[in-house]
């Protein structure tokens, strides 16, 4: 059965088709610049990559033109073949704890999110709508961010403030990275072979978030009410004083939404470096003795300690940690730093091991307390099981 995994962002659109339930990559692409000048697209197919150059003024024409490709290269025969369509959402709030069909009741809904996730969401649900014009017979699904975190305690996600902010604005800690979270979880119990455990996944990426992960379900998440939360991120500063966004509000005389992009666009990594947000340019920084940037990387580490540390105590204990996305599967030295902070747990590392991209190992030694390990994370995988589960 064909299934069609979507991530659909407010100027770009991500596909993978798959073979299920072999979970065989057909063809994958991206669609960028939509609706602004200079749009592209590049399809990935029998290892090559082809990069197209021409006009995609909204999401639909995209999703045309993906369908094309589909026929012309004969991935598939007729567009009936494509059994389910599944969709990438950000923001389910807390009506969904699970992938679910796309019905009008549903899209409704996550409109309504949209003012928690003002990009994301109305994006999806562009992608959604033309995916339904164009491919009308496949069953459409939204997969969520943060479903997996819907299991959460309430003291896990009340924040100390009004509570009726909680009742009459939904302000709450949510989460996000859901879909990865639970994909290396769920790997890692197959690697340890059961799945009563106590797990801490860091999702280190761009954007980047912890989860402590009880017998498969989510504790406790860094991510809030927004990614803003949690962890030191490329260009988000995470967890801090609330009141220093009012205090620079006044002094700096900016709009609410002027703060919002100042701590989501130019903190974080880039914030402190003033150089990048990427954590390659901050190693190359620190190598020419730059500064900040060793300023930033010693603040980036002690955060994810934090939240390891603080997840340990909260499960009373923790069986495997779990690197992933960007930074946790490529930062050789990122890892190795925060891997030295937990010695005091007696956590050991294999530097062999470590000294690796990408792939999936083990990175603690044999006589580590904890093992720890580096699974490149699959969201797209994810989509398409629960999709090709719904479609069946
Ligand atoms: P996103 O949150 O956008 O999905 P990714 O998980 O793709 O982000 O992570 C991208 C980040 O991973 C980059 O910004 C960079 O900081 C980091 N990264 C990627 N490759 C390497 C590498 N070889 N060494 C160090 N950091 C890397």
């Amino acid at each position: 059965m064909k299934i069609l995994s979507v991530n659909a962002g407010s100027s770009s659109l991500k596909f993978q088709l798959y073979e299920m339930p072999e979970e065989k990559v057909l063809i994958s692409g991206v669609f960028e610049r939509i609706g602004i000048n200079d749009s592209f697209y590049t399809i990935k197919l029998n290892g090559e990559k082809q990069e197209k150059h021409v006009d995609l003024p909204n999401h639909k024409v995209a999703f045309e033109k993906l369908v094309k490709e589909l026929e012309e290269n004969k991935v598939v025969e007729s567009l009936d073949e494509i059994k389910g369509i599944g969709h990438r959402v950000v923001q389910g709030g807390t009506y969904f704890d699970k992938t679910v069909v796309a019905t009008e009741d549903v899209i409704e809904k996550i409109d309504e999110l949209s003012v928690l996730a003002p990009l994301h969401n109305p994006a999806a649900i562009t992608g959604i709508r033309a995916a339904m014009e164009v491919v009308p017979n496949a069953v459409q699904t939204v997969v969520f961010d943060t479903a997996f975190h819907q299991t959460m305690p309430e003291e896990n996600y009340i924040y100390a403030v009004p509570y009726e902010w909680y009742t009459e604005h939904k302000v709450r800690r949510y989460g996000a990275h859901g879909t990865s979270h639970k994909y290396v979880s769920r790997r890692m119990n197959e690697i340890l072979g059961r799945t009563d455990t106590k797990l801490i996944t860091c999702h280190i990426g761009n954007g980047g978030s912890i989860s402590a992960v009880v017998n498969g379900k989510c504790l406790n998440t860094s991510m809030g009410l927004t990614p803003n939360a949690g962890l030191i991120m490329g260009s988000r500063c995470g967890d801090m004083d609330a009141t220093i966004v009012t205090y620079m509000m006044d002094k700096l005389g900016v709009s609410a939404r002027e703060m919002d992009t100042i701590l989501n666009k130019k903190s974080g990594l880039l914030g402190v470096s003033g150089v990048s947000s990427d954590s390659r340019d901050i190693e190359d920084g620190i190598k020419d003795g730059n500064h900040r940037c060793e300023l930033v990387q010693k603040m980036y580490v002690r955060r994810v300690l934090d939240f390891i540390a603080k997840y340990y105590v909260e499960m009373s204990g923790c069986d495997a940690i779990i690197f992933t996305a960007g930074v946790g599967e490529n930062s050789i030295s990122t890892r190795e730093q925060i891997m030295d902070g937990l010695k005091v747990l007696g956590v050991t590392l294999d530097p062999e091991n470590n000294n690796t991209r990408g792939k999936e190992i083990k990175i603690s030694g044999d006589d580590s307390s904890i093992p720890v390990y580096v699974i490149p994370t699959d969201e797209e995988v994810m989509i398409a099981r629960d999709t090709y589960e719904l479609s069946k």
